[in-house]
């Protein structure tokens, strides 16, 4: 019955979607609409798993640390037991609240349930949980964190707003740069002569042609630097898993989209994108 119920909200919310016009409705997008929307398809189960279990567990664990000290607390004074269990009942609401509010967000789309601060929640007290309950039950933090990024995405998109070019930053990674190529970056990208060997000459068009502010960090010092002078009020960056899933949780309250990197030789060795995805990307958060 219940089952039933699901699959036909879901069924009319694949609906409404088709039927929503996206503000880059440009047909060559499609595919790439497409593909980033199976991606996110799989993952989100993964992290709507972990994240009600994690609610689960937490939920547990502060009942237990009710029931356990509720015969002794009658010794302190006989409504103590009351007023703790109270206290408790206000914390599993709180939690159940986030967890639904998370869930209903990623499922529609958009946010509900007053869920302006749920990308807070996830970030800050959600991802630790669920690294730890991914570890508990055998899944690696790569494929939590992968999860993670996909659903911060949507909660981003799902706040709906658009940024005057501007204020967008587009970070890189270090690695994105040739690892033969003899010019020094980090302080000035001009210096990039745009010969096509790495993905920096198709980013630094992409810069130019939206107006956009690009950097590359060698690190998360470097990284937090660049944030704090360039003040942007959108970050669209592009890195590994850990990177991506450190430097949103660092950077919060500031919104990152986040775009996985390729690593065809490795980790952090001439790593590339999809110039394509990052388009994508400004397309639908500038104004
Ligand atoms: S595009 Fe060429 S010049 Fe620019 S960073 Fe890459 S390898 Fe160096």
């Amino acid at each position: 019955m219940l089952e039933t119920t699901c699959s036909k909200i879901l069924f009319a919310l694949e609906t409404d979607k088709k039927m929503t016009k996206t503000p880059i409705a440009d047909q060559k997008y499609a595919p790439l609409e497409k593909e980033i929307r199976d991606s996110f398809q799989t993952r989100k189960r993964v992290f709507i798993g972990l994240i009600t279990g994690s609610s689960i567990l937490i939920c547990c664990f502060l009942v237990l640390l009710w029931v356990i000290p509720f015969v002794g607390l009658t010794t302190i004074h006989p409504t103590a037991p009351w007023i703790l269990g109270l206290f408790t009942i206000a914390l599993v609401l709180i939690i159940g609240w986030a967890a639904l509010a998370l869930v209903l967000n990623i499922l529609l789309g958009r946010s509900v349930l007053m869920a302006k601060r749920i990308r807070g929640l996830t970030i800050k007290l959600f991802l630790p949980l669920m690294t730890l309950l991914g570890r508990l039950i055998g899944i690696s933090k790569q494929t939590v964190q992968a999860s993670f990024i996909k659903v911060n995405n949507e909660l981003v998109k799902g706040e709906g707003h658009r940024y005057p070019p501007h204020k967008i930053l587009l970070l890189m990674p270090h690695c994105i740069q040739n690892s033969r190529c003899q010019y020094r970056l980090t302080y000035d990208i001009d210096n990039c002569k745009r010969c096509g060997l790495c993905s920096l000459a198709g980013l630094l068009d992409l810069r130019d042609k939206y107006g956009i502010n690009l950097a590359i960090a060698t690190g998360g010092t470097i990284a937090r630097r660049i944030v704090v002078q360039h003040r942007p009020k959108l970050i669209i960056a592009v890195a590994c898993e850990r990177d991506l899933a450190s430097g949103i949780q660092d950077t919060y309250p500031i919104p990152v989209y986040g775009i996985l990197n390729s690593r065809p030789f490795g980790p952090c060795l001439d790593t590339t994108l999809s110039l394509k995805q990052v388009e994508w990307a400004i397309g639908e958060f500038s104004t």
